[in-house]
């Protein structure tokens, strides 16, 4: 289908400014006859605050100040884009206040669940005031609940998009856009019972890759606040440059590793239906991106980086000075699995097996406790966790350069090493 796929992430909506820039981008295309479909994030770190709303996350007093705060924040925002007190919009956010209000007070007890009921809000109060702030600018569209079309597993804060049933739904989109462009939710979606489930944080990329899908469109856009898929994140390197064409594989290859450009899951969809993904800048829409499509190399071919700080490098060493082989491994991986940590580097030698995950204090005093049955665990925190694709022998010896290196490793294309932070 012709029709522009957009994404926009919540620091393009952050504030009215930010509204206000991103509605000048959509009445272009708006203007110029494009039909889209706008898929929006929570606005800024809306959904870092609904998450300490969720029933028991934090005391009750400190929940009541995130509130008070989250509201005004919103409410700050819609008083300078519609100054006038009576417009509609306030009586839909009121509605959707009180809903939300309602939801953070009801926990069922079962967290994920209470969690994914919370943090949908965002993407709701987001959506309601964008849509209606597009119409106010002379951009028709209709606000659409993508919950009526992204249909899940059911599996609470990591749902998975059964695709059969949401495919089903695809007549119902396309009907839908006949009407005109549409602004719906990203990151939301609900089960085939209709209960509102979440595709994980940062899932908005992903969302707009499931409706890219199912439309078969010819592109898809996200509009971010970097000028495209830079080959570092500008936080650690000074001196990024931008990539101008990068292959889908070695975009699943980055977003395996760490890189937050993208959700993981956003490309392969793409990739199936051979839609090339435009990365561009919200601060500066004219300037040309970065595209993911069907390339064969990156274009310029340089290097790309990615660090991961925050890491914890763990020892695990059979106490009766087996072997770590099958068995072991085996006992390792199924705690690892129950417990619910994420491997991001693996290595063992005959004694001990090594893993680098991220620090969290909970899961990792749950893994030393399972593992202390038949293991001996020693583990460093601190430590840093560098990717390098299309590695040289410089970079790695300016990496290392005076930090003491506690595990290496290398394939052809692909450095990483676990350094002191
Ligand atoms: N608002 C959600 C989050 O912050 C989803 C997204 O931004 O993509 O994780
Ligand atoms: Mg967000």
């Amino acid at each position: 289908m012709d029709v522009e796929v957009f994404k926009f992430g919540g620091a393009s909506v952050n504030s009215a400014q930010a509204v206000q820039n991103m509605a000048s981008i959509v009445k272009r295309y708006h203007d110029a006859g494009r039909k889209m479909v706008i898929v929006v994030s929570a606005m800024g770190k809306t959904t870092n605050a609904l998450e300490q709303l969720v029933p028991n996350a934090k005391p009750e007093d400190e929940q009541e100040i995130v509130y008070k705060n989250l509201v005004e924040y919103h409410l700050q925002i819609v008083r300078h884009l519609f100054p006038n007190p009576a417009d509609l919009l306030y009586d839909k956010l009121r509605v959707l206040f009180a809903d939300l209000e309602k939801s953070r007070r009801s926990g069922s007890g079962a967290y994920n669940y209470d969690y994914d009921q919370v943090v949908s809000f965002g993407e709701l109060l987001s959506t309601t005031i964008i849509s209606a702030y597009l119409k106010q600018c002379g951009v028709e569209n209709q606000w659409v609940d993508v919950r009526k079309i992204i249909v899940t597993d059911g599996m609470n804060r990591c749902a998975q998009v059964d695709w059969r049933r949401t495919m089903e739904n695809r007549e119902l989109l396309e009907q839908t856009l006949k009407g005109g462009s549409i602004v719906t939710q990203g990151f939301i979606a609900a089960s085939k019972e209709g209960d509102t489930t979440t595709l994980g944080r940062e899932g908005s990329d992903y969302t707009a890759a499931v409706l890219s899908y199912m439309l078969d469109v010819k592109r898809m856009t996200i509009w971010k606040d970097v000028p495209g898929f830079l080959n570092a994140d500008p936080k650690y390197f000074p001196d990024t440059v931008k990539i101008e064409e990068m292959p889908y594989h070695e975009a699943i290859e980055q977003a395996y590793y760490g890189a937050s450009v993208i959700h993981p899951k956003t490309i392969k969809p793409l990739q199936n239906k051979q839609i090339p993904l435009y990365i561009k800048s919200f601060i500066n829409p004219e300037a040309e991106g970065s595209t993911v499509g069907p390339y064969e190399v990156i274009k310029p071919q340089i290097p790309l980086y990615i660090f991961k700080e925050n890491q914890v490098l763990m020892s695990i060493m059979p106490k009766d000075f087996s072997f770590i082989a099958e068995e072991n491994l085996q006992k390792i991986f199924s705690i690892l699995s129950q417990v619910g940590v994420s491997v991001n580097l693996m290595q063992n030698s005959a004694l001990s097996f090594s893993i680098c995950i991220d620090y969290n204090k909970i899961l990792i005093d749950q893994l030393i406790e399972r593992l202390s049955a038949d293991f001996k665990v020693r583990y460093n925190r601190e430590m840093e966790l560098v990717t390098v694709r299309h590695y040289t022998r410089e970079i790695i010896d300016s990496i290392v350069a005076g930090r003491k290196v506690f595990l290496e490793q290398r394939s052809r294309d692909t450095a990483q090493l676990v350094v002191e932070n």
